[in-house]
């Protein structure tokens, strides 16, 4: 490619919506521009990483066995009213009405329409396992579309499905994708984990999330070093305290926190350590029962004070699948005091609420809580004697530092990370839903099992670039780089040698295959430079009248601090080997 015939659009400012520093460059660099809230052009320059990046998937998904097709955009709500999701899915749905009143939907995934393909398509268990795949436009209507592409509204995806005959096919089909996962993270060059995550109402291990890791990352990713445990931190356990509850020391005693509402206040203020205070949470639920507390329920969670609360843990729990945070007017009518200053420590059990403690919460002796009246805290609280003993004590907080790691080797430790992809075990939730059977060898019809599995195309860019920046701009990896080698003669304009040099260094570079732009705008050399630094192409060779007196071009990758002198006729062989060793 010549840049005189391309298309390059640099900027010096950043966008003023712009919070992360991949949303920044990417805009600077001319990748992306904006068209309306959480939708983006690709421009040229990011058209061409992403296609590298659906290169890599296509061919690993291909090895794997995947089959692609292409699934429509738009597609008719009477399939997704077969799942319930056209009602359950909420606002993140994009619902529109053709000329003739029918409803449609933009596909956020596409489990309906493949679900569909394979129950007019599969017959028989001859046809199975099949796995089937597309990249293509999503659509999601996000609460936040923030961070240019990285959540976008609209966005590439590739979605792949799987189908077989029982759950040890479809065990087999997951752990084949979840294989090409690795190899597709692995070639694009990042720092990635595969880590353990929440696989729903479904139960079981099968589900995993790839995270690129990032310091600005949205997610929380949980490892041990000394093993190979990784999860995120909705799954990842914390394991049960070591030794039983200390015998109580301390009476039961009110005292004035005036303006205190906080734990780390409170203990500040007490003088006691964060670990004794207790947090008092109250979900609610719409009973089902009603009568006893109207139709709501109210939950009592109790967590240490130096600890945050699960939410996928709790909603595991029998009962509170779909719990949601008590208004401030049901916690008052039930417990009689505002929320702030609440604790367990109630006169008589509340008909109706049950409390739960987590497993931390349910070993503390002499602890520190709410006294339910505003500008006071209890100290010396003991289970038993001032509160009955919880309904329920199971695991509910995240997971911190330091934590035992729940394979029993060490430590974990938490960084951050971004979730560019996920594999996910379905079971027979949509077949059964949709009907999809196929006849098995012995002529009854059964359910396929299907798995799920998604990559962020467009989120990729942006997830390798908040992992691969300096100040002056982006620093590709090879295989994602727009282009892998940039070719800047210096005032070629001036001297024919230079425009020659250059010219027949382009034409050995594209005859070895090699993906070279040649930067032929005549631009004065600081702006080439910033140029090709901003955009982050990982290899530049510079070919200058100085240096090629001595018959020598100038090398510089992207991390080097300074330029390398290399002779003309090796610079081929010289790059060849670079590219070799970051393949
Ligand atoms: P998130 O937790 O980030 O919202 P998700 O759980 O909704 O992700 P999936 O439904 O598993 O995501 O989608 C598969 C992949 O699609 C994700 O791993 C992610 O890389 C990508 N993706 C999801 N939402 C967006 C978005 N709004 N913009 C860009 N990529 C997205
Ligand atoms: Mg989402």
């Amino acid at each position: 490619m010549r840049a005189s015939r391309f298309h390059i659009s640099t900027y010096k400012d950043s966008p003023a919506d712009a919070e992360t520093v991949s949303h920044r460059l990417m805009v600077r660099a001319g990748l992306i521009r904006k068209l309306g809230s959480g939708i983006y052009i690709l421009m040229p320059m990011g058209w061409r990483v992403v296609r590298k990046v659906e290169a890599i998937v296509r061919e690993e998904m291909d090895r794997a066995g995947g089959i692609e097709l292409s699934m429509p955009v738009i597609q008719p709500a009477q399939l997704w009213q077969q799942t319930g999701r056209f009602d359950k899915m909420g606002a993140e749905l994009l619902r529109i009405r053709d000329r003739h009143g029918n409803d449609f939907v933009v596909q956020p995934t596409s489990e309906e329409v493949v679900t569909d393909i394979a129950r007019q398509e599969v017959r028989s268990y001859k046809q199975l396992p099949k796995t089937f795949y597309q990249i293509q436009t999503k659509f999601r209507d996000e609460r936040r579309p923030r961070f240019g592409v990285m959540r976008a509204r609209e966005f590439l995806m590739k979605d792949a499905y799987s189908f077989d005959r029982d759950a040890a096919g479809a065990q087999a089909s997951y752990a084949t994708m979840a294989q090409a996962y690795r190899r597709i993270f692995d070639r694009f060059g990042l720092r990635y984990r595969a880590v353990a995550a929440d696989s729903g109402a479904i139960g079981g291990d099968l589900s995993e999330e790839f995270q690129v890791i990032a310091a600005t990352g949205e997610d929380a990713v949980v490892y041990c070093p000394d093993s190979t445990y990784a999860a995120n931190l909705e799954k990842a356990e914390a394991l049960p305290p070591q030794g039983p509850r200390p015998a109580p020391t301390l009476p039961l005693t009110k005292v004035a926190t005036p303006g205190y509402t906080t734990c780390e206040q409170v203990a500040e203020f007490l003088g006691v350590p964060l670990e004794r205070t207790v947090k008092t949470v109250v979900l609610a639920t719409e009973s089902k029962d009603a009568g006893e507390q109207g139709s709501v329920r109210l939950w009592i969670v109790l967590l240490r004070g130096d600890h945050e609360m699960n939410e996928v843990k709790v909603r595991h729990i029998e009962g509170l699948s779909a719990f949601r945070l008590a208004s401030a007017g049901e916690i008052e009518a039930t417990l009689g005091c505002p929320p702030g200053s609440l604790g367990p420590v109630l006169p008589a059990r509340c008909p109706g609420v049950r409390t739960l403690a987590d497993r931390e919460v349910a070993v503390l002796a002499d602890w520190v809580c709410g006294a339910n009246e505003e500008g006071f805290h209890y100290t010396g609280v003991q289970w038993g004697r001032d509160v009955p003993e919880p309904d329920l004590v199971a695991d509910l907080r995240n997971v911190v530092d330091g934590d035992p790691s729940p394979d029993g080797q060490g430590t974990l430790c938490i960084e951050r990370g971004i979730e560019v992809g996920h594999v996910f075990y379905l079971g027979t939730k949509y077949s059964q839903a949709m009907g999809a059977t196929f006849l098995d060898v012995d002529g009854k019809p059964r359910y396929m099992e299907m798995g799920c599995y998604g990559i962020g195309i467009t989120r990729i860019p942006a997830a390798a670039i908040e992992q691969n920046h300096d100040e002056r701009g982006i620093i590709w990896p090879d295989a994602l780089a727009p282009f892998t080698v940039v070719l800047c003669p210096v005032q070629a304009d001036r001297s024919p040698e230079v425009a020659a040099a250059a010219e027949a260094l382009y034409a050995a570079l594209l005859a070895q295959g090699i993906d070279v732009i040649l930067d032929d705008r005549n631009e004065r050399p600081g702006v080439m430079f910033a140029d090709w630094e901003l955009i982050g192409v990982p290899h530049r060779v510079t070919v200058g009248a100085r240096t090629l007196q001595q018959g020598k071009v100038e090398y510089q990758h992207r991390r080097d601090a300074g330029t390398t002198l290399v002779a003309q006729e090796e610079i081929i062989a010289f790059l060849q080997s670079r590219l070799q060793r970051r393949a």
